[in-house]
């Protein structure tokens, strides 16, 4: 049976280490946050004081963190989680972070023995719960086909997008132009309804129309407008304003790498600034499809 380490069970990783367990794996999890470890422990993980502890004795890691500051101090300058695990463990960091984190994590790992490949997911909370989310892979052929069995116990997609640092391009990529379409979105919704349309009804002709698109019919921005989603329940829950402000800080970093021109990235990430900042209260943490609320 393949033991797993699991750090990180926040609102994606609790969902994920969960799955591991329910498909038989034996998952050894560690969160800075004691509540995180007890429900854990209920969903039939395994908790550990410390991240040394839990990688200890281990086929695989998987971690699910908050940015790429924290997983270089986890693995590489802080806790040295490298030099606690045993030789030739399988790393599959999910975070999503800037390709050059994930490129050192795999050289300091590949120099310590460790097979290290970057996961990057999209799906959000829902679909880590559910287990199926999509998978985004950087690192040799054979470490992705090494990762298969573990990453399939936890989503339903997953993808080489090429070397170490490449899952986390895709990832970069997607979400940039997920919030591209979100604001256009929104800001067409808001025209509409602006000119007497009912959102309900021009939801419904767009979607058969060209401007069809994934926010417009799997998360419609506009409330009322599907029963579940983020916008019917006041944009709690999902996909955080500041988690996507994150990301399109990291488009930004990737653009400035290659000298590319992203100018509706650009324009995005400055709408959900904008956004964040708006009304007097700060929106970081309502979900992003709350950007409608700044075209009103
Ligand atoms: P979260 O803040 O809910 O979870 C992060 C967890 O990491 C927390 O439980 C925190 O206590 C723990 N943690 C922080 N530092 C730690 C350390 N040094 N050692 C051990 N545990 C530590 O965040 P999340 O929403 O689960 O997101 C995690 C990652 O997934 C992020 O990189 C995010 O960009 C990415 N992501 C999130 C979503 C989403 O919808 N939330 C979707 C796709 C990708």
């Amino acid at each position: 049976m393949t033991t797993v380490a699991f750090i990180g069970l926040g609102n994606m990783g609790g969902g994920m280490a969960a799955n591991l367990a329910k498909k038989g794996f034996t998952v050894r999890a560690f969160d800075l946050m004691p509540e995180h470890l007890t429900q854990a422990e209920k969903d039939g993980c395994v908790a550990f004081k410390s991240a040394q502890e839990a990688v200890k004795q281990c086929d695989a890691v998987v971690s699910m963190l908050p940015n790429g500051s924290i997983v270089e101090s986890v693995y590489i300058d802080k806790d040295k989680l490298f030099d606690a695990m045993p030789k030739n463990t399988l790393v599959l960091d999910c975070s999503t972070v800037a390709p050059q984190n994930s490129q050192r994590l795999a050289n300091v790992g590949r120099e310590k023995g460790m097979r290290v490949v970057d996961a990057p997911v999209s799906g959000g909370v829902a679909a880590a719960a559910a287990g199926t989310l999509a998978f985004m892979c950087g690192g040799t052929q054979a470490d992705v086909d090494a990762a298969r069995d573990i990453l399939a116990a936890m989503g339903s997609n997953i993808f080489r997008a090429g070397d170490s640092g490449a899952g986390q391009v895709a990832k970069i990529c997607n979400n940039m132009l997920l919030a591209i379409h979100m604001a256009g979105t929104a800001e067409a919704l808001q025209l509409g309804v602006d000119n007497g349309l009912d959102p309900k009804v021009l939801s419904e002709i767009m979607l058969k129309s060209s401007g069809c698109n994934w926010s417009l019919e799997k998360y419609n921005p506009y409330p009322g407008v599907l029963e579940n989603s983020a916008a019917s329940r006041g944009y709690t829950g999902g996909f955080m304003v500041d988690l996507m402000l994150k990301d399109l800080g990291l488009a930004m970093q990737a653009s400035l790498a290659s000298a590319s021109s992203i100018p509706m990235g650009a324009a995005a990430r400055n709408l959900f600034s904008l956004h964040k900042h708006s009304g007097g209260e700060d929106k970081g943490k309502m979900d992003f499809s709350s950007i409608q609320q700044l075209y009103k």
